[in-house]
């Protein structure tokens, strides 16, 4: 049985968990499209009653889940590997670098994570139909969810989502709307949908179960360590809800008392999507103008999860960082030809982000561990590299015309 509450992170006013859906109804009912989220929900658990059942040496991880798992659909989502890449880190100075391969997801990106859990109370409370606004994976991650635990996907996306993304939803049976106009005109719309059509709204962070899915990255990257927290861990960030998903898990692994402090978490953003960086480092929000990006899964105006974003930086003193799409490109090729892992541009970006950091006054040290995660999966989207791939010609099929190594 799930003990938790919903508490407000503005106002802290906490709600049981039946009596409350989406945001705040006190700080929510001042939300306009537009803006940050206003009254983002937090799951708050009842870390006694938890922590007197926790067995150390084998954590039961449905005591921090936020549906029963009588509810959950039958997709086995998460359980990704986190690969050493020794080789790569020495490069960079830190040889204790680990990839959190996400890309291995059933839909191919962490969204998995937050569309099983939303599903899953779907399920708890009888809805048939689950509605989301997405740049893509989120969408393709719902869709292949509702395919497995048989509930409608009805789906909200910007016309210029990448085709693999728009094949995936289809083919999962989702209804899928292209809207005409931006991910953030899509995600207002679905509001508006939910509201007046109804449906179990996924938005990402408005939904708090959201965060409570993406959390159990964390969970996950600490049991594969060992039950010992990694000192740092890049993110890359659009909306802000993956970065607050790791925030939240490692935030309640310090409560119920399995790590002792929390890894210092670095987010990353492309230059021109970048009002989470820019609030970071001002104190002052403003939307980015013209979020235009290689990494589509991080191209957002206005982020949903800003304050919660920024508070995951300021508290685990880590820092944000900005990318450029040639860096993100770079790193992308960097990280496959050295580890294997293909990851999108979104994905990439985490790790172009600390090769910033360490190629900086800021750098981390040699005995630091360091986790990035790679959120999507390279097939998601291969327009994006194939400008800088180079596939060599055809040869006539005889031993002669293979050139010479
Ligand atoms: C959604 C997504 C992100 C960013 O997550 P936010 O919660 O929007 O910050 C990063 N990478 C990939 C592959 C994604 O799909
Ligand atoms: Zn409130």
């Amino acid at each position: 049985m799930a003990a938790f509450v919903y508490r407000c992170t503005d106002c802290r006013r906490e709600f049981p968990r039946d009596a409350v859906r989406y945001l705040c109804p006190d700080c929510g009912a001042r939300y306009r499209p537009g803006v940050p989220l206003i009254g983002v929900l937090e799951a708050v658990f009842d870390v006694e009653a938890i922590t007197s059942k926790f067995d150390r040496a084998k954590p039961d991880w449905s005591l921090l889940s936020a549906v029963e798992p009588q509810f959950f659909p039958p997709l086995v989502v998460g359980r990704t590997p986190l690969v050493p890449a020794r080789r790569l880190g020495e490069q960079l100075g830190l040889p204790r670098l680990f990839i959190k391969n996400d890309g291995q997801n059933p839909s191919g990106s962490l969204k998995d994570r937050a569309s099983f859990l939303v599903v899953a109370e779907a399920a708890r409370l009888g809805e048939k139909r689950v509605v989301c606004a997405s740049t893509g994976n989120a969408a393709s991650a719902l869709a292949a969810v509702c395919a497995s635990a048989g509930v409608e996907a009805l789906i909200f996306v910007p016309e210029k989502a990448p085709r693999a993304k728009l094949v995936q939803m289809v083919l999962a049976g989702a209804r899928v709307i292209p809207v005409k106009g931006t991910y953030d005109d899509a995600f207002r719309l679905s509001l508006e949908f939910t509201a007046k059509r109804g449906g179990l709204n996924r938005n990402t962070a408005y939904h708090p179960l959201t965060i409570e899915g993406k959390k159990t990255v964390s969970l996950e990257i600490t049991e594969q360590l060992g039950l010992r927290a990694p000192d740092a861990v890049f993110v890359s960030a659009g909306d802000g809800v993956i970065l607050a998903g790791v925030h939240k898990g490692f935030a309640d692994l310090v409560r119920v008392g399995l790590i002792s402090s929390m890894p210092r978490l670095f987010a990353v953003q492309a230059e021109k999507s970048d009002a989470i960086h820019r609030y970071v480092q001002t104190g002052v929000y403003s939307d980015a103008v013209d979020p235009t990006t290689v990494a589509d899964s991080i191209s957002v105006s206005c982020p949903s999860n800003a304050h919660w974003a920024r508070r995951a930086i300021l508290e685990t003193k880590g820092a944000t960082v900005t990318v450029s799409d040639d860096e993100i490109l770079e790193a992308q090729a960097r990280l496959t030809a050295m580890t294997g892992v293909f990851t999108e541009p979104a994905g990439a970006a985490a790790f172009a982000g600390l090769v910033k950091v360490q190629a900086g006054a800021g750098a981390l040290p040699k005995d630091a561990e360091v986790v990035v995660l790679a959120t999507g999966h390279g097939l998601k989207d291969i327009d994006a590299p194939l400008a800088r791939v180079k596939i060599p010609p055809a040869i006539e099929p005889t031993l002669d015309a293979v050139p010479v190594t």
